[in-house]
């Protein structure tokens, strides 16, 4: 008899966990992604320990139904693409359907929720894999996910999480940046302590940037705007002078998912010319919308870096739109004295 064997579903859900769930700001990404996908228009994010000791997103949008509650926790579930044709318009954040699967590997998990028309919401715990018979108990529409101890079953894992500090601000970061991308939301972000930012929802990206960096600083950025037959650039950028040590406060959308891209971040620096100071990072909020076939989002498991099919088009795009904002405020003729 050979001595390969097909491993269990739990193993398997483990390992694929080390690529989705690295820390808890991973974790709070893939919550809040499931929350905006579902409809929610306000989002609850809450953080004890960092995350590290417990993840509760709560959100108002569709929720599931009994069966999908249960489904949803199985590898390759997903109510987002059905079909490979699918994968090629894909316009929701989620699709790998592997999300839930992971952090009920390497967590405890409990989820709570209730579709409009329900009169009950479903309860299902699951721990180390296994999970409970489905409860029935009172909760208003939308999900609650509750995320406990983190890691507590891979202990190899759980020596990388860095200090309580440390995981937090990542974790913040990415609601900052979920907030940023979708203004339209109403985000709350809070420590089991206290409330750390919270956005209004009323759409306006500067209102956002206010809530984060306050609002002296949001007054003073510069709005952009660049549209091409296929793409549309748009956002704020920082005046040369609200330049900054590191890259924390740049942040890029591509059709509305927070990205990273080194080809776009210099697009911007060159559109600053020689303005910003030597060693400063630009400060911006930049949103690109295109054709989603003009990109691929399915390069790494956090969908966090993107290729584009013309990247020089669209980094063309962004250096311009940023020199035209600059020009226009910086060179702008000042109103002449009179003596
Ligand atoms: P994916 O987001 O890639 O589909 P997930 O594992 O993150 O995979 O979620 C699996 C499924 O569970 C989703 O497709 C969705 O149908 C459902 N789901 C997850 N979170 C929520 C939520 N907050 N509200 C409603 N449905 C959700
Ligand atoms: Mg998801």
């Amino acid at each position: 008899m050979g001595t390969i064997r097909l491993m269990s579903t739990t193993l398997a859900n483990q390992i694929a966990a080390g690529e989705v769930v690295v820390r808890p700001a991973s974790c709070v990404k893939e919550l809040v992604e499931n929350s905006l996908d579902a409809g929610a228009k306000t989002i609850t994010v809450t953080l004890r320990e960092g995350g590290i000791s417990e993840i509760t997103v709560q959100d108002d949008g569709i929720g599931m139904d009994e069966a999908d509650a249960v489904m949803a926790f199985d590898r390759h579930a997903t109510s987002k693409v059905y079909d490979e044709r699918d994968l090629v318009r894909i316009r929701s954040l989620g699709f790998r359907g592997e999300a839930l699967a992971s952090i009920a590997a390497v967590a405890k998990v409990t989820l709570t929720t209730r579709t409009r028309d329900s009169e009950r919401a479903a309860e299902v715990t699951i721990e180390g894999g296994e999970m409970a018979p489905l409860r029935h108990v009172g909760a208003a529409p939308g999900t609650r996910i509750e995320v406990r101890d983190l890691f507590y079953n891979t202990p190899a894992r759980l020596k990388y999480m860095r200090t309580v500090q440390t995981e937090q601000a990542k974790a913040v970061e990415v609601v900052q940046k979920a907030a940023l991308s979708r203004p339209d939301v109403s985000f709350c972000c809070q420590t089991e302590h206290h409330v750390l930012f919270q956005t209004p929802g009323n759409g306006d990206v500067r209102t956002v940037l206010a809530s984060l960096y306050g609002v002296g600083e949001a007054k003073q950025l510069l709005a952009i705007e660049e549209t091409t037959p296929d793409y549309k650039v748009s956002g704020y950028i920082g005046r040369p002078t609200q330049g900054r040590g590191t890259r924390a406060h740049a942040h890029l959308f591509i059709n509305g998912r927070p990205v990273r891209h080194i080809g776009v971040h210099q697009a911007v620096i060159q559109g600053y010319r020689n303005r910003l100071m030597v060693g400063k990072q630009p400060i911006y909020a930049i949103s690109i919308e295109m054709d989603p076939g003009l990109v691929d989002v399915n390069v790494h498991p956090h969908k966090a870096e993107v290729r584009f099919s013309e990247e020089a088009d669209v980094t063309r795009c962004v250096a311009r739109a940023v020199a035209a904002a600059l020009d226009s405020t910086l060179l702008a003729p000042t109103p002449e004295r009179s003596t």
